[in-house]
């Protein structure tokens, strides 16, 4: 096998998606803690100074009190070579964290175990789906008491219509956790809180057929029950099927502890069995395979102003197929300019590296002089082609803009257009208004104190916000065959069109959503739109 081939082969290249709070950070400091990139010796334990040490590199971001930013990190485990893609959660809910997802070829999926399935999972699950990429279940928190195994596998089938296969069965949760039982080998691995230490300890493990020691360890209460749950469980769960899994139809599930060190490392070693290689991705001249093609790579995610003294812009892209050299001349095909990639370089943690090469799988960031944009194809120079589009993503709160100083209207068309071309806000118009009326759609309400602040900051343009009560937007996907004036929508409904001049309807709720379509035989309504 060729250098190339095992570079690529060994790569894996997933999202951790979970609720804020399900434990995501705790996971992915474990992961990193098992590959050894970092140490935690002092590090994990006060939370005020170490929690986000890893993640949230964005200093600069801290300090204005907004973070947008996803990071990515690489690892290595085992021979893998591991890049773990963030996504941020709570407030800072954007759609880069939608985007981020894009360039992600499986999901691990955190849920809180007392839980269950929340609101913020839903939303990226639904992303996950409509790109039918792999998604791995780590129910979390086992060392608190949690709802019942059963229903919570239920819950996951019903809310998220995936199928699941438990890979591993808890022995009871919170103060009665005994450990977890592992279905391949038939045996129990016996729960020991190793939080003090650095890695999971000595995994204790006891065949089933070991009664006695079970009987020691667990107790009879916990066998019985365990027993119990096995027979219904090979009953009635999902045969366990690769294909199903790879093609995002079947979840595999776990279960542990994050906090503790308990069931992490079983779950990371199995996971990176089931993952994929760094996937083929579709273009306009058909699949692009990782190994059998030169450098190719596509923009999904652009950061301004990294550096405010710098005004830098920062371009993420992931490599989808060959190899990246630092010193070769690639192609950007939209902007249809052989450029070099300057300052190529990979964000880890909280440190920037200058990197000389990279392989497909991987993300690089590099600086943008102000010419790439969301989705861009960039290629060796004597090729030419593009990778699909990245779906831009229906924004869930609106709100009118207005600016306070109408005398500076070059400046905040100017603000606004950027900012929107970065993808941090999408802007709307109405019919028969000019700019004076923007209409601003964004996934985090977070984004509005972040679009008014760099407004102010980097255009010195002032605006204010009022908000509307639209929820739902729907692109109209038939819009060449649709006459759009002869429309019957609901009394709440509004017409817009967006900066390309492609029509859109708002709405309150879903039922006006329904309504319409009920309305308007005919009539093809999309949550995502496409650049
Ligand atoms: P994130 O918001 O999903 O990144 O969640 P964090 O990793 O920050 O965890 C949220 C809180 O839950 C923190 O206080 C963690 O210490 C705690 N936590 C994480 N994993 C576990 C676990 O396995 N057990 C318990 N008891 N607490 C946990």
């Amino acid at each position: 096998m060729s250098n190339l081939t095992q570079e690529i082969n060994r790569r894996r290249t997933f999202a951790i998606i979970s609720h804020p709070d399900a434990g995501k950070t705790t996971l992915t400091e474990k992961f990193l803690l098992y590959g050894g990139a970092i140490n935690l010796a002092g590090s994990v334990k006060g939370k005020a100074t170490a929690r986000h040490a890893v993640s949230d590199w964005m200093e600069i971001e801290k300090e204005r009190g907004i973070s947008v930013t996803s990071s990515v990190l690489q690892f290595e485990y085992d021979g893998y070579c591991i890049n773990i893609l963030d996504t941020p959660g709570h407030q800072d809910f954007s759609e880069d964290t939608y985007r981020t997802l894009m360039a992600a070829d499986s999901a691990v999926m955190v849920i809180d175990g007392s839980k269950g399935v929340e609101a913020q999972t839903r939303k990226l699950f639904k992303v996950c789906v409509m790109r039918k990429i792999p998604i791995f279940t780590f129910i979390n928190k086992m060392d608190r008491d949690a709802n019942d195994t059963f229903d919570l596998l239920d819950e996951i089938e019903k809310e998220l219509g995936i199928a699941t296969c438990p890979k591993n069965w808890p022995i009871g949760s919170g103060k009665g956790f005994k450990g977890i039982y592992d279905r391949d080998k038939s045996c129990v691995i016996i729960y020991s809180d190793t939080e003090k230490g650095t890695r999971e300890g000595e995994t204790l493990e006891i065949p089933m057929e070991d009664e006695e020691r079970l009987l020691e360890y667990i107790g009879q209460e916990a066998l019985d029950k365990l027993k119990e749950e096995i027979e219904l469980l090979d009953g009635a769960s999902a045969e366990f099927d690769l294909e199903e899994v790879r093609r995002g139809d079947l979840t595999p599930v776990f279960f542990g502890s994050a906090l503790t060190n308990f069931g992490v490392e079983i779950f990371l070693q199995h996971f990176l069995q089931m993952t994929t290689t760094p996937l083929p991705r579709k273009s306009d001249v058909g699949v692009v395979e990782p190994v059998e093609n030169n450098f190719s790579a596509f923009v999904f995610k652009i950061q301004a102003n990294m550096n405010k003294a710098h005004r830098d812009r920062i371009a993420f892209m992931r490599i989808c197929s060959g190899k990246f050299e630092a010193s070769m001349e690639v192609k950007h095909v939209q902007g249809g300019k052989i450029m070099r990639l300057s300052q190529p370089q990979q964000i880890m943690a909280s440190e920037r590296k200058i990197l000389d090469e990279a392989y497909a799988g991987d993300i690089i960031g590099v600086f943008d002089p102000g010419v790439f944009s969301i989705g861009d194809t960039l290629c060796m120079p004597k090729e030419e082609f593009a990778y699909e589009g990245i779906p831009t993503f229906a924004p869930e709160h609106f709100a009118r803009v207005r600016q306070v100083d109408t005398m500076k209207r070059k400046q905040f068309v100017k603000g606004i257009t950027q900012i929107a071309q970065e993808g941090a806000i999408q802007i709307f118009q109405e019919y028969n208004t000019g700019m004076e009326e923007i209409i601003v759609g964004v996934v985090g309400v977070l984004q509005f104190d972040v679009l008014k602040y760099r407004l102010n900051n980097e255009y010195n343009v002032e605006i204010r916000l009022e908000p509307l009560p639209y929820e739902y937007i729907r692109w109209i996907e038939n819009k060449d065959e649709f006459d759009l004036d002869k429309l019957t929508g609901t009394s709440d409904m509004k017409k817009v069109k967006d900066m390309k001049g492609n029509p859109l309807l708002l709405f309150v709720n879903e039922w006006s959503v329904g309504m319409t379509i009920d309305r308007n035989k005919g009539l093809i309504l999309t949550e995502f739109g496409r650049n």
